[in-house]
């Protein structure tokens, strides 16, 4: 078949939103498949409502088995696969699909990883280079956040220092050069805390990778960067702010005085940055805690100071999340909605006029709050955490080596982690050699009660994916496997 011309309107694009006119999406679609005769004329009008509910029901839930949606729309497997093919001749559909509520699930995550095929991998149990290697070269951390999982005083001892950042060259040495945002610094602990950090970026730069360090940037200092020029070579710094003010820093970190360090270490950050003419670029990550929401105006302003440190430099990106997990059914209140999509809106507001070339990324679920939906929320278990994990996408190494399955276990001492570790990399063991073993000898964990707080959210949403991509091929739709690739 070929594809039809791009004639339906926005309403297509939009059908997978809340609030959309699915009558006119519908006719859109309709017209479209009867002008190009992919259906007659009797079944158009069904064939075209039922492609609609496709794309609401994967704007919206991702992660559903395709089993699952073709009973949903209670069609036989022939109907279904037609289904399948006539939504692949309309681009409109598929648009819907990735900028619905949960498009971010498809555009950060999904789509990229399926566009190198890494979870073809995954499921043909191939050991190949992981997607995404986190170096976790930090020692100590001087916070001590009262959500971190860190063990107090847990920490690596200095004497491993050396012989880690010679690993960490090695690993660096490894990685292929055709996925340059592949390696990024984090912890763990905090990365600055390493007085090699600055040699290891300037090396992962000659090879042309382009790591981002996510930090807290308490040592951020000018003499810092004066002992370790080559932090100037990362491709981006990440903040994690804790708050807008030492009090809220000091709630957070347990640290007095630590805001106004992290604010003068930036502020004469943005000036060197923009004295240097130098590219690397600044961005936080923010959380939005519950009874905090008004404090995004403050974030905002916080920005435009930093810009104005620096005007032709302006910040370059933030991301924000929300942290409501305190609820028991994860589920936000009526109020707390409310409270939080006018928050984000009057957030909006203050960036486009004091920061208006931010880049603001509001992830998965403040994404679909902001578009008026009902985040999907993913709540991996241990009962659907996979025991062979997904080396192929994602590991962590730390100092010592050890090469970590998931992205919050690699913190030192910390209780049960270690089962995650899927070998050490060291002289004579590569990180592709460590991969390979535990891949090809089906090595698998089995996930005790709370190892899914070892999970970040990358890894949620990959175990999510790789389940219901293993639904799809045991139902016998390997073809179609994931609905979108
Ligand atoms: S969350 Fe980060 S900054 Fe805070 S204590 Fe843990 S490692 Fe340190």
């Amino acid at each position: 078949m070929t594809s039809t011309a791009p004639a339906s309107a926005d309403q297509v694009a939009n059908c997978a939103r809340p609030g959309a006119n699915l009558a006119a999406a519908v006719n859109a679609v309709r017209r479209d498949l009867s002008a190009g005769g992919h259906v007659g004329l009797d079944e158009a009008e069904t064939v075209a409502r039922q492609l609609v509910r496709l794309a609401q029901h994967y704007g919206n839930h991702p992660f559903s088995p395709l089993e699952d949606v073709r009973r949903l729309l209670d069609v036989n497997r022939a109907s279904f696969s037609r289904l399948l093919d006539l939504f692949g001749l309309v681009p409109e559909l598929r648009h819907a699909v990735e900028t619905g509520p949960a498009g971010k699930y498809w555009q950060n995550t999904l789509l990229p990883l399926e566009q190198r095929g890494v979870f073809d991998s995954v499921l043909a149990r191939k050991p190949v280079f992981p997607y995404s290697v986190g170096l976790y070269p930090g020692p100590s951390c001087m916070f001590r956040c009262h959500f971190c999982v860190r063990v107090t005083g847990a920490r690596y001892d200095s004497s491993e220092l050396e012989s880690g950042n010679k690993m960490f060259e090695s690993v660096i040495d490894e990685i292929p050069a055709d996925n340059p945002y592949a390696m990024y610094f984090s912890g763990g602990l905090e990365p600055l805390t390493n007085p090699g950090l600055g040699a290891l970026s300037s090396r992962a730069a000659v090879r042309g990778l382009r790591p981002t360090m996510y930090t807290n940037s308490f040592a951020l200092t000018e003499r810092t960067l004066a002992t370790q020029s080559g932090v100037w070579d990362l491709y981006a710094v990440r903040t994690s702010l804790y708050g807008l003010n030492d009090e809220e820093y000091e709630e957070t970190t347990g640290k007095r005085a630590s805001f106004r360090r992290v604010r003068a270490n930036l502020l004469r950050f943005q000036q060197l940055r923009s004295e240097r003419e130098n590219p690397i670029r600044v961005g936080f990550s923010y959380i939005v805690l519950p009874g905090r929401v008004h404090r995004l105006l403050d974030l905002a302003d916080f920005i435009a100071e930093l810009n104005e440190a620096a005007p032709d430099r302006p910040v370059d990106f933030l991301n924000v999340r929300e942290d409501y997990s305190g609820r028991a059914d994860g589920r936000l209140s009526e109020a707390e909605r409310t409270e939080l999509q006018e928050g984000l809106f009057a957030f909006e507001e203050r960036v486009s006029r004091r920061a208006p070339t931010l880049n603001v990324d509001y992830g998965y679920a403040l994404h679909s709050l902001k578009t008026g939906a009902d985040a999907e929320l993913l709540r991996i278990r241990p009962r659907t955490m996979r025991p062979s994990v997904h080396p192929q996408v994602s590991v962590q190494v730390d100092l010592l080596g050890d090469v970590y399955l998931y992205r919050e276990a690699g913190f030192p001492s910390l209780n049960g982690a270690d089962r995650y570790i899927a070998g050490r990399v060291g002289p004579g063991t590569s990180l592709a050699e460590v991969v390979e073993r535990f891949v090809n000898d089906d090595l698998r964990i089995s996930p005790h009660a709370g190892d899914e707080f070892f999970m970040d959210g990358f890894d949620q949403v990959v175990t999510a994916r790789l389940n219901q991509l293993e639904a799809d091929v045991a139902a016998g739709w390997e073809d179609v496997r994931g609905f979108l690739r």
